[in-house]
């Protein structure tokens, strides 16, 4: 069976999801939705009022009154956090579909990636309930040293558009089984499949108002569930600038630990005795895959004078056989750019970089193609200053900046702003953990590049790219917080 499908025919649910039940939207003007595959208005993106943010607040609140979920045995959790990943599993097609549709990932990705990853995420951290705990600590005799580990309430989280199931399933899976209750807000660009989700924790036995979904853009319902004084926790992906704000708004309303998952300007640094087609191969799948709207894109190629020619003609090459076509089209792999502004971005930067001096190597500009598609861009003969090296550019364009040793390689690697994933590509052991060490970045991935699914293993990044972890022990702990309790023993009397 194909799993090509016609976009018209889709039906979308309508308004936000509180306290169990969708809740139509009141009567301020919702923001125009473009689909990005054909630039086609299909949509209105509600926008929730902090009025409606507090209602799902409350709603959260009476859910942990009312029900077992954060006072319940924790394998109950685990449970009911199971079904609903076996649910998503069988209502697959649909949820695929919702996905699909309004966002950058193509139909084929969506069900053999996004989906799986949804609900291994889930399972991942469903596991986790009744296993990660409390500890009794070593005190004198005469007393008795526990650390009680709690949830925090209700948490804040919210997310943004490029790959809208798996960067929900990073922010609701660990706080939902950490015993939570979560107000949720997707990016306005692509809400729907957030909602079709919590619907399903609902049916999945989520008590109804522990997953709240609100729609709305930044400034109005991003900025309600930051400053929301019931809110206990924050944990947000999306831009620096982004965060920075989240942060000032956080501070001006109280305080509360925040996660903050945010931007990135990623090195990937190929040696002269590199594997050069796995190099090729990884360079050019990180910056093509979802048209480089990734937070780790590998954007800024390093590479030694001695490859360089040979690498940049193979990663050319690849980049050439790139061909558009619309999400819900099976055969299609390469993604639209999720909106026309960000089109004029993407343009906008590139016009700069060669106004600064680059040469364009390949690309530089739109495809003539319905829907917002940027071809792969290649650029060369950029100083560390050039706009195209420094701005996190969220499109599929691709730096050359070349080395001559090690040292000048990791000089080249470091950011002034960002620090969030490294890529190294060398056969010389001793040389890839020199360089990890030295690497101011929360990931380092040694010849290969890219997420696995071995999410075991924490992200996050360092200096502007972020606060804290998602994925891994450290973002279940991060939902849960500390409480020391010690007891005095009193001696016996007879
Ligand atoms: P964005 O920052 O514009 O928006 C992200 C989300 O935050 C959206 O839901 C948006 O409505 C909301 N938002 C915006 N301003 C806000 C504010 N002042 N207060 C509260 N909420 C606010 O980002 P985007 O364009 O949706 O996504 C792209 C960015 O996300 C890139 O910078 C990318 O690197 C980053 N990202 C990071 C990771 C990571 O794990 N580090 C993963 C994916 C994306």
């Amino acid at each position: 069976m194909t799993l090509s499908f016609d976009p018209d025919t889709v039906t979308l649910p309508q308004g936000h999801f509180i306290g169990g039940q969708y809740v139509q939207p009141g009567g301020s003007a919702g923001l125009d939705m473009h689909r990005p595959s054909d630039g086609q208005l299909f949509a209105s993106c509600p926008i929730a009022d902090a009025g409606l943010v507090d209602e799902a607040v409350r709603a959260a609140q009476a859910a942990l009154r009312s029900s077992d979920w954060a006072r319940g045995r924790p394998r109950d959790r685990a449970r009911v956090l199971n079904a609903l990943a076996d649910l998503i599993l069988a209502e697959a097609p649909y949820l695929g579909q919702v996905e699909a549709l309004s966002s950058s990932r193509p139909i084929t990705q969506v069900m053999s990636v996004d989906i799986p990853m949804l609900a291994e995420v889930i399972r991942f951290f469903a596991e986790m309930a009744d296993k990660e705990g409390g500890a009794l600590v070593p005190t004198a005799d005469d007393h008795l040293g526990m650390i009680m580990d709690e949830p925090y309430g209700v948490v804040g989280a919210i997310a943004p558009w490029n790959f809208p199931l798996i960067m929900a399933a990073w922010k609701l899976a660990p706080a939902l089984a950490a015993g939570n209750a979560v107000v949720f807000k997707p990016s306005e660009m692509t809400p729907h499949s957030a909602l079709v989700l919590a619907e399903m924790a609902v049916r999945a036995g989520v008590p109804a108002g522990i997953l709240n979904v609100v729609l709305g853009d930044g400034l109005t319902t991003g900025a309600a569930i930051t400053g929301h004084r019931d809110i206990a926790k924050i944990s947000f992906t999306g831009s620096t600038r982004a965060g920075q704000a989240i942060m000032e708004n956080i501070a001006r309303h109280g305080v509360k630990p925040m996660t903050l998952e945010l931007g990135g300007k990623s090195p990937q640094l190929v040696f002269a005795d590199a594997d050069l087609d796995l190099a090729a191969d990884c360079v050019a799948r990180n910056i093509i895959g979802n048209a480089g709207q990734v937070c780790v894109a590998g954007s800024r190629l390093l590479v030694h004078d001695a490859v360089a020619p040979a690498l940049t003609q193979a990663i050319t090459a690849r980049m050439q056989a790139v061909v558009p076509g619309p999400t819900w089209d099976a055969g299609s792999s390469y993604s639209p750019i999720i909106s026309a502004r960000q089109i004029d971005r993407i343009s906008a930067i590139v016009g700069d970089s060669r106004t600064a001096g680059a040469t364009l190597l390949t690309g530089g500009r739109a495809f003539d193609h319905q829907g917002y598609f940027y071809r792969p861009t290649l650029i060369t003969d950029v100083e560390a200053t050039n706009p195209a090296v420094t701005e996190e550019i969220f499109g599929p364009v691709l730096t050359v900046q070349t080395f001559a040793d090690e040292d000048q390689a990791a000089t080249l690697a470091s950011h002034p702003l960002y620090g969030l994933a490294v890529g190294i590509y060398t056969r010389d052991l001793s040389r890839s953990l020199r360089l990890a060490r030295q690497m101011q970045a929360g990931t380092v991935w040694i010849n290969r590049y890219g997420r696995s699914w071995d999410h075991i293993l924490p992200t996050g990044g360092f200096k502007g790219s972020g606060i804290g972890k998602d994925l891994g022990r450290a973002a279940y702990h991060a939902n849960r917080r500390q409480k020391s309790v010690l007891i005095a023993l009193q001696s016996a009397t007879d």
